[in-house]
């Protein structure tokens, strides 16, 4: 596996797309917006597993609000596609009453994921709920939740590497790859 250039995982190939210090930029600066919006607050920042560990991780180094986290595990891809039913897979476990929640997500596409978390998270009375996320697919996205928070927009093709997998491989690449068309 080349990190640099192109990787092959199972049947597909990918080149590189974002590098790793493109995606710490729109990191940093979604934490300047989280850090300033949350000055009065302790955020309870629920990162959605696993594609979300990457961004969950080096987005709390670069929050200088104190704040908490909570991991929550839901799925909903198979392969390269949504299979359109979510899982719930690791059920929210801190008391949210009265807290303000931000969902982090590592990328929204079609949204249906988004929706049954900020449906459950609503269910325990947050105070309030702000969605976050490294990646949105403006052309897959037909939902009408607000995401507050985003890193970059992108075309809708599908990616792996910071946390995102195809088929359970490449969360591990430290630079994010699109896959190529053959
Ligand atoms: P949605 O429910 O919005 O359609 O999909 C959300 C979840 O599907 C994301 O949190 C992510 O785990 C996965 N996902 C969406 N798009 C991609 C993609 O391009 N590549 C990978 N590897 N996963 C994706
Ligand atoms: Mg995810």
């Amino acid at each position: 596996m080349d990190e640099q250039g192109k990787v092959t995982l199972h049947d597909r190939t990918f080149e590189l797309y974002l590098t790793e210090e493109e995606l710490l930029s729109y990191i940093r600066a979604m934490a300047d917006q989280i850090n300033h919006d949350y000055k009065e607050s302790l955020p309870l920042v629920i990162p959605v597993l696993n594609g979300a560990f990457m961004v969950a991780a080096d987005l709390l180094k670069e929050l200088t609000i104190p704040c908490e986290l909570s991991f929550t595990k839901l799925s909903s891809y198979s392969g390269t596609s949504t299979t359109g039913t979510v899982k719930t897979l690791i059920g929210l476990g801190e008391d949210i009453a009265n807290r303000d929640v931000i969902i982090l997500e590592d990328i929204v596409d079609t949204g249906i994921t988004l929706e049954k978390l900020y449906a459950e998270t609503k269910k325990f009375n947050p105070k309030s709920i702000r969605i976050a996320s490294l990646l949105l697919k403006p052309e897959a996205y037909h939902n009408r939740i607000k995401i507050d928070y985003v890193g970059k927009e992108i075309p809708n093709k599908f990616i792996v590497g910071y946390g995102l997998d195809y088929d359970g491989l490449g969360r591990n690449l430290r630079n994010i790859y699109v896959v190529t068309k053959d």
